[in-house]
């Protein structure tokens, strides 16, 4: 057995990461200024987007996103049950009705089929998500979207370097990053919008800040415009030059991340291959670069006496740390309460949500630390 814990995630934070920070804390200047600025010009430059408001985390994106397209009372957003729950939290508090998509069993990703039937005269938004670092196939959800007039916004925080069809995610249309330290880059919190819609970067760059109409940080002003005024009430979602730095610095080691979880990722799906009651995801042939965010497995529990709960905690007891993406969020009290869903509406969703686990994967973990996820995962089998 292991003798430290594997956590199932931790960032990797060079020295030359944290000695920026603290040039930035000494600098005089800390919160949105010039490292924010550099750091969407950087971020724009890679995944070659028309543009990009970096903000305090994904979930303030996605507020901001679902205002600056005036999702309101009356208005259905479709988008997966399997999902972290900020997405349809902020649907929810936009006074807007989240809709629930299906998703592909093995991939965990929707598609323009299942989405196709909910649409209605009310649907006003399609939010579909990456998972895991695989892509969605964007294609037939943009055509779909396009002809009907609907808003499409891709969840892409699983999706930081992430390539569709030889494509960057985030170049078309509007995604939203995250960058929690579990994501592929980090900032510690933080977020990004990326989008080819100048207009509604112009709105969500005035209401991360108050709704004042101007930047937090105005490169001419030295600071912010003091004379600025409200145009619409807003929030402050802006990112600081402390979490911009660090992104700067992660943002160049994306490549090399990506290439270390992909050698994990592989090793763990070699020696998984044998083992039965292990499931891990298919990954779509539209995936031309998977960023590997998370390592997700299926418990196949008719071939265990173990529930996925008590799987985890039995690797627990073996210093093997696991994740849980995700729980389906119909499935939590509140949506539980408020959204009844009969058993069988979201099949490939309930199916995963009882099974599904995330193994440790991380850049600084080494092959012998997935052979010991492994030889944990052989010997709960057994025991
Ligand atoms: C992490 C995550 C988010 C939210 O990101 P934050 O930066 O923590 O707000 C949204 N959607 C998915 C699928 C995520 O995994």
């Amino acid at each position: 057995m292991r003798k430290e814990f594997l956590p199932f995630s931790r960032p990797s934070i060079s020295e030359s990461e944290i000695l920026a920070v603290g040039e930035v804390l000494r600098s005089g200047w800390i919160t949105t200024g010039p490292k924010t600025a550099q750091f969407e010009e950087d971020f724009c430059s890679y995944c070659g987007c028309g543009g990009a408001v970096a903000l305090s985390s994904a979930t303030a994106g996605m507020h901001l996103a679902l205002m600056a397209l005036n999702i309101g009372p009356g208005d259905e957003v479709i988008t997966p049950s399997m999902t972290w729950v900020s997405t349809v939290n902020m649907i929810v508090r936009m006074g807007a009705t989240p809709v629930f998509v299906d998703i592909d069993k093995d991939t965990l990703m929707t598609g323009a089929d299942l989405i196709e039937p909910l649409i209605t005269e009310r649907t006003k938004l399609i939010i579909p998500v990456h998972f895991a670092g695989a892509a969605v196939d964007m294609a037939p959800i943009r055509t779909l979207a396009a002809a009907r007039a609907i808003a499409l916004v891709e969840d892409a925080a699983h999706a930081v370097g992430t390539e569709y069809n030889g494509e960057e995610t985030g170049r078309r249309g509007t995604a939203i990053f995250s960058f929690h330290p579990i994501k592929n880059i980090t900032t510690g919190e933080g977020g990004i919008v990326s989008s080819d819609n100048e207009a509604l970067l112009r709105t969500i760059r005035s209401l991360k800040f108050h709704g004042l109409g101007v930047d937090a940080h105005d490169r001419r002003q030295q600071g912010r415009s003091p004379q600025a005024e409200v145009l619409e009430p807003g929030f402050k979602y802006n990112m600081m030059d402390i979490s911009a730095v660090l992104g700067l610095g992660q943002l160049q080691r994306l490549p090399e991340f990506i290439a270390k979880r992909t050698v994990l990722a592989e090793q763990y799906l070699e020696l998984l291959a044998d083992v039965e009651e292990i499931l891990p995801l298919r990954v779509p042939a539209v995936t031309s670069r998977h960023a590997w965010n998370l390592f997700v497995v299926r418990l196949d529990t008719e071939r265990t006496a173990l529930t996925r709960d008590q799987f985890m905690e039995e690797l627990k007891k073996r210093n093997i740390g696991t994740g849980l993406h995700f729980r389906a969020v119909h499935t939590q009290q509140y949506y539980r309460k408020t959204m009844p869903l009969k058993p069988g509406m979201l099949p490939a969703t309930e199916w995963n949500s009882d099974r599904i686990f995330s193994l440790p994967l991380f850049p600084d973990m080494t092959i012998d630390d997935v052979l010991s996820v492994v030889a944990a995962i052989k010997e709960v089998l057994c025991s």
